[in-house]
């Protein structure tokens, strides 16, 4: 099973190596040329939604329009929408049809701290210091929803049964929506999981991302008057400082590929008070999730004893824990060869200029040349992102697939005022429009084929090995709805 898989992705990649715009292709069959012309047809209606979201700019947890707006576009395509899910009020499940396979689509629409942008090429906030589309969820919620309704026609217009869901997934950003609308049992019965991420090219390959566990360190100390009673306070800044000291010292103990990034949300509000409350908000990353559960305890430790030697107290409350994501090569070769058909795209003359403008304030220069996205890239086997996601946990309970679509300009980063430009304009539609035909045909074919899930199933069990039991490190916690408040 492997080593003919591994053959056949081997040839799929000799044979679909970066090929552009207008290469030669097999007609599709007539049902399936529908489907993209079902998207296609929609263009302009799926570029306003995508700008609607663009503009709500709402961070994780607080995405009301962006989910209601969703969700009516779903309600009125003839789903059956249940909102408020998994103890979330933005969290949605839009269902159509029924019986076997059940296919799910997965949309995400939550926005990034401190990333407004106008859709311009120079950094120019529409709102100074708001939130911004830095990674295009607007366009991944929207993209998967033209997916989702493309396939609901196609279902109903063939007659053909099976379930497709919508899952209209919140606070991806850090908030860890998916993996309380996992444990929440919503997953269960789907048989495999369509989705898609914005990135600077199109390109289908099965790769992992890194696990990560998230979580705000309080520490409360004392407070004085820092030059008159100074003997008297108990610095929780203090604390925090130890902490941070004792993890940058760490980093030179631990494997190479994890990743600790933290920020200071609290610590004080004027010098001459000793701080009696200060917080630091850590990240921790690792390519193997048991691996980042030591490391993980090895940073409590350092809040722990910074706690004790500065004569403070710590408390601990973790925001988000996913895994790595478990890729499936299987899924990943029919994506691949549908992206293929769909194909890249060029740019208008302005779309170009924009692009070189873009790139021209890039801090490092690009190692994607401008001109990829009319191609779509080889498949890479074995390829490890160093982001990470909560669909990871999706992936370790449901055969999983994803798409990249070139949304943004080649060689500008996720997470970056140039990424919400390029989300917000043209070029994010186009990138979206190649990710949704792409989707909608792969989840065309796995409900027309059940041998498709079956080999799907048996290389997701052989990847997760036997006896393995999803556990996810958030335990029964409630999900964290402020945690961008
Ligand atoms: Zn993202």
């Amino acid at each position: 099973m492997r080593t003919s898989l591994l053959q056949s992705v081997a040839l799929l990649v000799l044979i679909c190596s970066t090929s552009g715009v207008g290469a030669q292709r097999a007609p599709l069959p007539a049902d399936r040329a529908a489907i993209v012309q079902g998207i296609e047809a929609k263009r302009s209606t799926y570029a306003d939604i995508a700008k609607q979201i663009w503009g709500f700019a709402e961070v994780g947890y607080q995405e009301q329009k962006s989910s209601a707006l969703l969700q009516s576009q779903l309600r009125a395509a003839a789903f059956a929408v249940t909102a408020g899910v998994a103890e979330i009020p933005t969290a949605f499940v839009a269902t159509y049809g029924s019986g076997k396979p059940v296919i799910g689509i997965v949309g995400e629409f939550d926005a990034l701290p401190g990333l407004s942008q106008d859709l311009a090429s120079s950094r120019k906030p529409l709102v100074a210091e708001a939130p911004g589309h830095g990674c295009g969820h607007n366009l991944l919620g929207t993209g998967s929803l033209a997916a989702a309704i493309a396939l609901k026609e196609w279902l109903a217009s063939s007659g053909r049964a099976g379930t497709l869901r919508y899952f209209g997934t919140p606070a991806e950003e850090g908030g860890s929506g998916k993996v309380y609308m996992v444990r929440a049992g919503l997953f269960a019965d789907v048989d495999a999981v369509v989705s898609w991420h914005p990135g600077d090219r199109n390109e289908a390959s099965p790769s992992s991302t890194l696990a990560n566990i998230t979580g705000k360190f309080r520490f409360r100390g004392v407070a004085s008057h820092a030059a008159a009673a100074p003997e008297k306070g108990r610095s929780a800044l203090d604390a925090v400082e130890a902490m941070d000291y004792m993890v940058n010292m760490m980093r030179e103990h631990v494997p190479q590929e994890t990743r600790i990034h933290y920020i200071i949300t609290r610590g004080g509000a004027a010098p001459n008070v000793v701080p009696d409350f200060a917080e630091a908000y850590y990240y921790a990353r690792q390519p193997d999730m048991r691996i980042l559960d030591s490391v993980w305890e090895r940073i409590v430790n350092a809040a722990k004893g910074a706690a004790l030697g500065t004569g403070t107290t710590m408390e601990l409350e973790i925001t988000g824990a996913v895994y790595n994501v478990l890729p499936n090569e299987y899924l990943s070769g029919i994506m691949h060869q549908h992206l293929e058909e769909v194909g890249g795209f060029t740019y208008t003359p302005d779309e170009q200029k924009f692009a070189e403008e873009i790139r021209a304030t890039l801090t490092e220069p690009p190692t994607v040349a401008l001109g990829s996205q009319e191609k779509v890239q080889a498949m890479r086997i074995g390829a490890t992102g160093s982001a990470s996601t909560d669909l990871a946990d999706v992936s370790w309970n449901v055969p999983t697939v994803q798409v990249n679509g070139a949304t943004f300009v080649p060689g500008v980063p996720a997470h970056s005022w140039q990424a919400t430009a390029c989300a917000g304009g043209s070029i994010g539609v186009k990138g979206m429009m190649v990710a949704a035909k792409s989707m909608a045909l792969t989840a065309a074919d796995l409900f027309s084929e059940p041998s498709h899930i079956q080999k799907a199933r048996a290389e997701f069990d052989r990847r997760r090995g036997a006896g393995f039991v999803y556990k996810t490190r958030l335990a029964d916690r409630k999900p964290a709805l402020d945690y961008r408040k």
